[in-house]
C-alpha cells in the first residue's frame, strides 16, 4: 500500500509539472517564433560573413535550439496527440541512424544489430524516433573521447525490444536512481534539460511498454525499450492509441 501510495503521488507530481509545462512551453513556442520569423527575414538582407549577419544566425541558432527544448516540454506535457500505427523497430533505427549523420561522430563508431526478421510494434513513429534521437545524444554525450554506440533490436513473442548502448562514462548508483525523473540532469546550463528519460519513460508507458536502465560507472549504459506485441490486425490506422498513463506521453 505505502509503495503504491508513493507511486500515485509520483504520478500526481508529474501530472501537475506536466500542465506547468505545457502551458509556459506554448508561451515560449509563441515568443520563439516570432523571434524566429524577424531573424530569418533580416539574416537574409544581410551577408552571412559580416558582424551582423553573425550575429542573426546565432539568434536563429538560440531560437532553433529552444524550439526543441520547448517540444520535448510539449511532448512531456501530452499536448500533440499520439499517431499509432504498425511499425518496425528496424526502420526506426535506420532513421535516427540517418538523423545522426548530420550530428559530430568524431572518434565514435555507430554499430546496428538488428532482428533479421524485422521487430514489430504498435505506436507512434514520431514520438518513438524523438524518443530514440534522445537516447543516442545522450549516448554521444556520454562519449567525450570517443567509442561505439550500439543500437540493437530484437523481437519474440512476448514482444519486441530495441537497445541503445554506449560504451562512455555510465552513471554513478544516486545518478541512475534518479535519471528519470523529469528535470533531473547532470549537465551544464543550456545542454541538459534533464526531460529525455521522462519522455522516454512516459512514452513506452503509454505505448504499454517500459524502460529499463542498466549502468556501470566506467564502462557504459545501456537504456533498453520493451514493447508488448503488435496485436492481431495490420489495419494500423484504424487502432486507437494505447491508453494514456497520468504523466508523460
Ligand atoms: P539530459 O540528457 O537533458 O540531462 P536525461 O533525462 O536524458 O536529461 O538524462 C538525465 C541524466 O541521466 C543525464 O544528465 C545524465 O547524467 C544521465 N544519463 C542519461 N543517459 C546517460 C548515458 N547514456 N550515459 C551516462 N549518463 C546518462
Amino acid at each position: 500500500v505505502r509503495q503504491m501510495m508513493v507511486r500515485l503521488e509520483e504520478v500526481q507530481r508529474l501530472d501537475s509539472l506536466g500542465i506547468l509545462a505545457g502551458g509556459i512551453a506554448h508561451d515560449i513556442n509563441n515568443v520563439l517564433g516570432a523571434i524566429l520569423s524577424l531573424s530569418s527575414a533580416f539574416e537574409t538582407l544581410h551577408p552571412p560573413d559580416g558582424p551582423l549577419g553573425k550575429a542573426l544566425a546565432t539568434i536563429t541558432q538560440a531560437c532553433l535550439r529552444g524550439r526543441t527544448v520547448v517540444q520535448g516540454l510539449l511532448a512531456f506535457a501530452r499536448k500533440q496527440a499520439p499517431e499509432v500505427g504498425l511499425l518496425d523497430l528496424n526502420a526506426l533505427v535506420h532513421e535516427v541512424r540517418g538523423l545522426l549523420e548530420h550530428t559530430t561522430l568524431a572518434r565514435i563508431t555507430v554499430a546496428l544489430d538488428l532482428a533479421p526478421g524485422g521487430a514489430p510494434v504498435r505506436g507512434d513513429a514520431g514520438a518513438l524516433t524523438h524518443v530514440i534521437m534522445n537516447l543516442c545524444v545522450n549516448a554521444l554525450d556520454a562519449m567525450p573521447g570517443g567509442g561505439t554506440l550500439t543500437l540493437r533490436t530484437r523481437s519474440g513473442e512476448d514482444g519486441a525490444r530495441l537497445e541503445v548502448e554506449d560504451t562512455g562514462t555510465g552513471m554513478a548508483p544516486e545518478v541512475l536512481r534518479r535519471a528519470r525523473e523529469p528535470f533531473f540532469t547532470t549537465k551544464p546550463m543550456g545542454k541538459g534539460t534533464g526531460l529525455g528519460l521522462a519522455i522516454a519513460f512516459g512514452t513506452l508507458r503509454s505505448h504499454g511498454g517500459t524502460l529499463e536502465l542498466r549502468s556501470a560507472p566506467g564502462k557504459g549504459t545501456t537504456v533498453t525499450l520493451l514493447f508488448p506485441p503488435p496485436g492481431g490486425g495490420d489495419d494500423a490506422a484504424a487502432a486507437p492509441a494505447a491508453p494514456a498513463p497520468a504523466a508523460g506521453r
